[in-house]
């Protein structure tokens, strides 16, 4: 059983549960959301509206996603006075599958980031953030229908682990003296200090995650991407242990670029490796060469909005943390607190992100179900402001509107 403190437990559905790493979903799920900040409310309704009308489409009254709401963020302070309560963890662990809105982080001391103390705590360490082109949306790039990538981040380590002492600290004082006197550096001493740890663990239990995705959804490569020229025993080691990984744990299954003789026999995938500023060039010059990305934490973060500028923005990339058995799928965009409570912006990133977890649960035939219904309407240039500024004779609808468009497009399965 769950023990709320503050909570009181949902009225209706069942739990999801994770039976070594198999998920079995009930036909009603209790899907708990984090509402979010900003734009927040207005992009999850329009996304519950979408889901539970797409999950109707495909499967009639049989199954149906039973909502449950838990708190972070703004709304979560106004209602119980702190910013994470601790049944919202207990929520998310107890139920495995969530659904979360943006949350505002304020910039600079004394106030950690709420997403990131989200997958810290849950250890959700792989963020996957597909990025494909969606038909008549407007793009920066001559050929955006080429990008067709899935980012695997590691979302634990690296300079994001939030191990940092301000300049002049008596603990960066200490980190500073130690590294000079005893370790040969030369650091200067109006220094803030950050940590970059990164883990033989950390990497390969990401670098796992992706290449057993690659495996199922029958991608045709992995690419390591690092800057390991440069940081050897962190990036550099995060390329060796995913070559490493391979090896030991798909050799019959994955073929790396050094040993390919000809073609890539179709039943492998590739595992190759790429520096990251080179990826950056890459993903504009030789598209559809990449498939599936494994990151480290930084180069993951800018590599998926590079990304999905390519495709044009952000208003249509989701993404989602998984752990080994919490999964949290968000829009990848932030509060955008300027549209706040205006029905404007584009909810499509939330819903994307909607439809990832659909197929996280099996139900697949929903997902399929909006992803036609929203491709629909992109071609009738019925749009939220940020499509529409872009695209010839579009017309410009609300998040509420765009959102019953959609619904008015599906079809059944
Ligand atoms: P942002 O909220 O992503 O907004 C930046 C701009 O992106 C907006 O002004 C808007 O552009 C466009 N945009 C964002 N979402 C959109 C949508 N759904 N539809 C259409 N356009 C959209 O970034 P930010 O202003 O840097 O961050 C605001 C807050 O969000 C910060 O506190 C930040 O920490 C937080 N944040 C949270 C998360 C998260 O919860 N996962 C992620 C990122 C940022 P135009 O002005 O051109 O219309």
């Amino acid at each position: 059983m769950n023990t709320f403190e503050k909570f009181t437990p949902p009225a209706e559905g069942e739990r999801i549960r994770v039976k070594a790493s198999d998920l079995q979903v009930p036909y009603r799920p209790v899907i708990p959301f984090i509402e979010g900040d900003g734009i927040g409310p207005d992009i999850m309704r329009a996304t519950r509206r979408v889901l539970d009308a797409a999950v109707e489409k495909a499967y009639g009254q049989e199954r149906k996603l039973c909502w449950y709401e838990i708190y972070a963020g703004e709304k979560a302070h106004e209602k119980y006075g702190e910013w994470i309560p601790r049944d919202t963890f207990e929520a998310l662990r107890y139920y495995s599958v969530a659904l979360k809105g943006p949350l505002t982080t304020p910039v600079g001391g004394g106030f950690r980031s709420l997403n990131v103390t989200l997958r810290q705590e849950l250890d959700l360490y792989a963020c996957i953030r597909p990025v494909r082109y969606f038909e008549g949306v407007p793009a920066p790039v001559k050929e955006p229908w080429k990008m067709n990538m899935v980012i695997f981040r590691e979302n634990t380590e690296d300079v994001y682990s939030g191990i940092e002492w301000v300049r002049g600290s008596e603990e960066a004082k200490k980190v500073i003296a130690f590294l000079n006197e005893e370790m040969g550096c030369t650091i200067r001493a109006d220094s803030g200090i950050g940590i970059k740890p990164v883990s033989e663990t950390g990497s390969k239990r990401l670098i796992r995650k992706a290449i057993r995705y690659a495996l199922d959804r029958k991608r045709k490569s992995v690419t390591l991407v690092h800057k390991g020229n440069i940081m050897k025993y962190t990036e550099g080691a995060f390329r060796d242990w995913g070559y490493e990984l391979a090896r030991e744990e798909f050799a019959d299954r994955t073929v790396a670029e050094k040993d390919l003789q000809g073609t890539v026999p179709p039943d492998k995938v590739l595992i190759n490796d790429r520096i990251a500023d080179a990826m950056f060039q890459q993903i504009l010059t030789r598209t559809d060469e990449y498939s599936v990305l494994a990151t480290l934490n930084l180069n993951g973060d800018y590599l998926s909005d590079a990304c999905a500028a390519q495709i044009g923005g952000l208003g249509l990339a989701p993404g989602a943390n998984i752990g080994e058995t919490v999964a949290l799928f968000e829009a990848t965009h932030g509060t955008a607190p300027k549209y706040a409570g205006q029905d404007k912006v584009n909810p499509g990133s939330l819903i994307l992100s909607g439809v990832m977890m659909l197929e996280h649960l099996g139900w697949e035939a929903a997902g399929k179900v909006v992803i036609a219904a929203l491709e629909e309407t992109i071609r009738q240039k019925k749009v939220t402001y940020d499509l529409e500024r872009q695209m010839e004779g579009a017309v410009r609808v609300s998040t509420s509107q765009f959102a019953e468009t959609i619904v008015g497009n599906m079809k059944g399965v």
